[in-house]
């Protein structure tokens, strides 16, 4: 029964699949074809596998950003601590010049 389908039009419809893009129904159909047939299922591992690899580059470049924008932050911070510091250090020296 699921030889009736054609692998072609299962491939084709197989990046739907994968973006979640086809009915109920139609997913039933492909996974039917999947189990059926050999050649289409290897097809459909190595799409998924690529767009994992894909995903997972997309991960990293997202956490090395998040690191970066991190450090950035701790960077400011401790500007911001020692502009203060400067601050009071140059209040306390200007505050004891005049009441000497
Ligand atoms: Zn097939």
């Amino acid at each position: 029964m699921n030889k009736q389908y054609d692998c072609n039009i299962i491939l084709d419809l197989l990046p739907l699949s994968i973006e979640n893009m086809v009915t109920e129904e139609t997913q039933k159909v492909i996974d039917q074809h999947l189990l059926a047939c050999e050649s289409c299922r290897q097809i459909y591992e190595d799409m998924t596998r690529e767009l994992d690899i894909t995903s997972t580059k997309k991960k990293r470049k997202k956490k090395k950003r998040h690191k970066y924008k991190r450090k950035s932050l701790i960077k400011k911070c401790i500007l911001g601590y020692l502009l203060l510091l400067v601050l009071m250090v140059a209040f306390c020296i200007i505050d004891v010049c005049f009441f000497l």
